[in-house]
């Protein structure tokens, strides 16, 4: 049988349910069991794909092409468990279904209703994915939105169901409440119980409580928790404020004992916990001194999350470098206008050691994007292109190198004379732009003696994808005849998928998306070597 653990989140947004949901994913994989993460988000969108990275942050993209909610990042970052295109479930997605079925006439004439019909494709999503491996041994769900928003109900009625009729020892209910501080420092359980409230009108009991609290509540303070919201006096856990980082908090939630208590309720043989991978985490953490100053030249700079993967990236990467990176958001569209790179970017400004130009769709800002790049490759500053970042030291190539005012991607100017970067053939004429990118794992073939190989050390990668343009082979040969180096390509050899710029400490740039496949645990190689030459870089300048 089974296990099924819900992790709901009540009292506001924004509790970090998503990271307690991949702690207790890293703690229980810690204690050698196999789980899955699945997330269910009570939006009507299909996936995250269509939706503004300025309003939802990030699209977190899995090897099987699958557009989805940023929490699948986390899971990523936190748990080894493989992350398909079934371990994301949208409102979207299940009516979609439902519809679907009913339009063929699978219902046999009967009404379609929220429940049973709603609840139990949700259900069947859910124990699908607990299927999909006969060597799983939990899945944990969790529930998007705040209990008491009307979005959420039928998954928080899917979840009463499944732990109806699995029974409480197969799955449970965790949730996770904020215990706020009033004026004079006092400590306020009331929204919690009024949280628990709102999780028995839906009928469900939590079992776990993890309140968020500005510091570890005292055992009074617990035990009256457990009195009101009904949970056994061992099961209120606090996640409270570190100033360490988030990858602290399986450890912060393992020496509250939470992985014990949840084996035992779920009658679990208690096993060996090996957390070392973790604990040498925070060793590496602790041992960082010194900072780098990573300019992030970008587009969607407001909201944190739009690059969540990026910046997360860059911070494991700082731990396998011991050193701090400062992350510095620079909006390119300034920089487009009238800004110098030399002014925003150099000693006089931000005082960058590296530049990174991640991702990105649309016209805005790019100029500025180009300059940054132009002023990295000449001043030999550290340059990190990731999939649009890429495009661009392409088109500045061109521009700047060989001359040509008018190389650019055919997404910018469709009248170009020099599309540096075009349309892939299959992409053109499509109107519909719900996941028909080019997305998901593919391999690549690396070329020895470049950076690329430096960092991976192997001559085939795989990676993630998500765009529609590609570096256009019309201008290979002209392009690397001036020595931007071709460094990675399709296994066919049909696509370039990396250039390097020729003698220049680090300036790469890759057609994928590395920065989904980083982990605290296991910063990725691109990333690695980037910041190490952003931190050499500084040294170097320091010591002139
Ligand atoms: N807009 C570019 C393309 O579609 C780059 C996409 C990206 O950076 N993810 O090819």
């Amino acid at each position: 049988m089974n296990k099924y653990i819900f992790v709901s989140g009540g009292v506001c947004s924004s509790l970090g349910k998503g990271v307690a949901a991949s702690s207790l994913g890293a703690l229980l994989e810690g204690r050698g069991l196999n789980v899955r993460m699945v997330k269910c988000d009570p939006y009507i969108n299909v996936d995250a794909g269509t939706m503004s990275p300025y309003q939802h942050g990030e699209v977190y993209v899995t090897d099987d092409g699958a557009e989805t909610d940023l929490d699948l990042g986390n899971y990523a970052r936190f748990t080894r468990g493989p992350l398909s295109r079934a371990n994301s479930i949208t409102t979207g997605q299940v009516y979609r279904e439902v519809i679907n079925k009913e339009r063929e006439g699978r219902f046999l004439g009967r009404c379609v209703q929220v429940i049973p019909h709603i609840t139990d494709e949700i259900k069947s999503r859910i124990t699908a994915v607990a299927r999909e491996d006969p060597d799983n041994d939990v899945v944990i769900v969790e529930i998007g939105g705040t209990v008491g928003d009307i979005e959420s109900i039928p998954f928080l009625e899917a979840a009463r169901q499944m732990i109806h009729e699995s029974g409480r020892i197969n799955a449970i209910s965790v949730h996770l409440t904020l215990i706020p501080e009033v004026a004079g420092g006092e400590l306020k359980t009331k929204p919690t119980q009024h949280s628990v409230k709102a999780m028995q009108e839906m009928g469900i009991q939590p079992d776990i409580l993890i309140c968020r609290a500005p510091a570890m509540l005292n055992e009074a303070t617990r035990r009256k928790i457990a009195l009101f919201c009904n949970v056994e006096s061992d099961a209120v856990f606090t996640s409270y404020n570190i100033d360490t980082t988030i990858y602290e908090i399986p450890l912060v939630f393992f020496n509250q004992k939470l992985d014990q208590v949840i084996l035992k309720k779920m009658g679990v043989e208690s096993r060996h916990a090996d957390l070392d991978p973790w604990y040498s985490m925070m060793e590496r953490f602790k041992a960082q001194s010194g900072t780098v100053r990573i300019g992030i030249v970008g587009k969607y700079m407001d909201l944190h999350d739009s690059y969540k993967s990026v910046y997360e990236a860059l911070f494991h990467a700082g731990l396998d470098c011991r050193v701090k990176v400062e992350l510095v958001k620079v909006d390119s569209t300034p920089l487009e206008e009238t800004g110098n790179p030399a002014d925003i970017l150099g000693p006089g400004g931000h005082n960058v050691d590296g530049i990174l130009v991640p991702g990105g769709f649309g016209q805005r800002g790019i100029n500025g994007m180009v300059k940054a790049a132009a002023w990295a490759r000449t001043n030999k500053v550290p340059y990190f292109g990731i999939c649009l970042g890429m495009q661009i030291m392409v088109i500045d190539w061109g521009r700047n190198v060989l001359g040509w005012e008018d190389s650019d991607s055919t997404e910018f100017n469709q009248d170009t004379r020099c599309p540096v970067i075009s349309l892939m053939e299959e992409q053109q004429g499509l109107t519909n732009y719900g996941a028909t990118m080019r997305l998901g794992r593919s391999e690549s073939v690396v070329e020895e003696g470049t950076k690329l190989f430096a960092a991976y050390g192997t001559k085939r990668i795989s990676e993630r994808h998500r765009h529609r343009y590609e570096f256009s082979n019309v201008y290979r040969k002209e392009m690397a005849d001036t020595g931007l180096k071709l460094a990675g390509f399709t296994p066919d050899g049909a696509l370039v998928e990396c250039v390097e710029w020729p003698d220049h400490p680090w300036g790469l740039g890759v057609q994928f998306h590395p920065e989904f496949k980083s982990k605290p645990i296991a910063a990725h190689p691109l990333f690695r070597d980037f910041v190490a030459a952003a931190k050499d870089a500084k040294k170097t300048r320091e010591t002139c």
